[in-house]
C-alpha cells in the first residue's frame, strides 16, 4: 500500500516470570507445540514465530509467562537494580516493568509502584497478583507530588520512569491496554504536534524530579514513541540538572545497533527500537550517578 517500507513480520515475544518458574522449563513446555528460541540480548525472553497466540495458555493466565515484548523488557533491564535495593517505579500501571524488576531483584527488596489513574491502579494490583511478587507496594498518586526528601523515600537506589507519552511507536490494537485513552496519538497533525509538546513538558518535569531523589544511583527514564520531542529532546533538557547532580548518561545495551538521533553531544548512549528491527518503537535512557572517586557504572 503506498510507497511505505515494508515491516518485517514482529516475532512473539515473551518474558519469562522467574519468580514463578524457569526459563528452562518454559522451553520445554512450549518446545513440544511451538518452535522457542531464546532470545540472544534480554535474559528470560523467549521468541517464537510472528502470529503465535498465547493469550488463552496456561503459562499466561498463571502468570509463569508474560507476553511482553523485547523493546519493553530492555527498559528494566537497563535499571539493572540489584536484590534488596529500593526501587521506585513512578508510572507504573499496567505494571508489566514494575513485576519485571521483581524478578531481576528475585523478590527481594523493595519496589514502590506509582500510579496516578485509579483504574490503572486496579489493573497494576492485579498484574502484581500475577506474578505472585511479594516486595511490591502501591501508591495511587501523582509522582511528582511525592516529596523526594520524605524520609520513606530516602533509600531509593533506582527510579524507572515510563511516563504517559504519545504511543506513536506501538501498534494501534495496543494501545488500548497500555496507555490511557487521551494519550492516544491518532488525531491530526496539529493537535498531535500540541500534544506531544504538552507530554514533552511533563516528561521533563517528571524526569528532573526524579534525578532529585537524595539517593537515587539509576534512573532510567522510557517512552514508546517515536517523536524526538519526547525522547532526545526531554533527556536534552534535563542535562545541565543531571551533570550538576553527579549524573551522566550511561549505555544501555551497548551492542544494540539503533542510537538517539544525533542531536546532541552524548545522544549515541541512548537507545532506540524501530518497527524495522521486529520490534515496536521504544526510547530507552540511563543516568548513573557517579560513584565517589570513580566512574559511573554501566
Ligand atoms: N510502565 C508501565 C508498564 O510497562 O506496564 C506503563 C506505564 S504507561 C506508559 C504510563 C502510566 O503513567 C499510565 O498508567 C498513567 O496513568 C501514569 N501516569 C501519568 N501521569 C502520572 C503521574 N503524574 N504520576 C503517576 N502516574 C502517572
Amino acid at each position: 500500500l503506498g510507497n511505505k517500507t515494508p515491516v518485517k513480520p514482529k516475532p512473539r515475544f515473551l518474558r519469562v516470570n522467574t519468580l514463578k518458574t524457569t526459563t528452562e522449563s518454559v522451553v520445554e513446555e512450549l518446545s513440544k507445540i511451538h518452535m522457542v528460541a531464546k532470545d540472544d540480548m534480554v535474559p528470560d525472553m523467549l521468541v517464537l514465530p510472528p502470529g503465535t497466540d498465547l493469550h488463552s495458555h496456561p503459562l499466561v493466565t498463571n502468570g509463569k509467562v508474560f507476553l511482553q515484548g523485547k523493546a519493553s523488557c530492555m527498559v528494566a533491564v537497563a535499571l539493572c537494580p540489584k536484590p534488596g535495593w529500593k526501587v521506585l517505579d513512578a508510572c507504573a500501571a499496567p505494571g508489566n516493568k514494575t513485576v519485571h524488576l521483581a524478578a531481576l531483584m528475585n523478590g527481594q527488596g523493595g519496589i514502590i509502584a506509582c500510579e496516578l489513574n485509579k483504574e490503572r491502579a486496579k489493573t497494576l494490583q492485579h498484574t502484581i497478583r500475577r506474578s505472585g511478587a511479594n516486595n511490591i507496594q502501591t501508591v495511587n498518586g501523582d509522582f511528582l507530588d511525592i516529596d523526594s526528601n520524605d524520609p520513606s523515600y530516602a533509600e531509593v537506589r533506582a527510579i524507572l520512569l515510563d511516563p504517559s507519552c504519545s504511543g506513536s511507536g506501538i501498534s494501534t490494537e495496543r494501545l488500548d491496554y497500555l496507555l490511557p485513552s487521551h494519550s492516544r496519538d491518532d488525531q491530526d497533525d496539529a493537535s498531535t504536534s500540541s500534544r506531544v509538546l504538552k507530554l514533552s513538558a511533563f516528561q521533563k518535569k517528571a524526569l528532573s524530579h526524579a534525578l532529585s531523589f537524595p539517593s537515587v544511583e539509576r534512573v532510567v527514564y522510557s517512552t514508546c514513541s517515536i517523536h524526538q520531542a519526547e525522547n532526545e529532546d526531554v533527556v536534552n533538557a534535563v542535562l545541565p540538572l543531571a551533570t550538576s547532580l553527579g549524573f551522566e548518561l550511561a549505555t544501555p545495551f551497548p551492542q544494540w545497533h539503533r542510537r538517539g538521533l544525533p542531536v546532541f553531544e552524548g545522544s549515541e548512549h541512548l537507545l532506540r527500537t524501530d518497527p524495522e528491527d521486529g520490534l515496536e518503537g521504544f526510547f530507552v535512557s540511563l543516568f548513573v550517578r557517579k560513584a565517589a572517586g570513580g566512574d559511573a557504572e554501566e
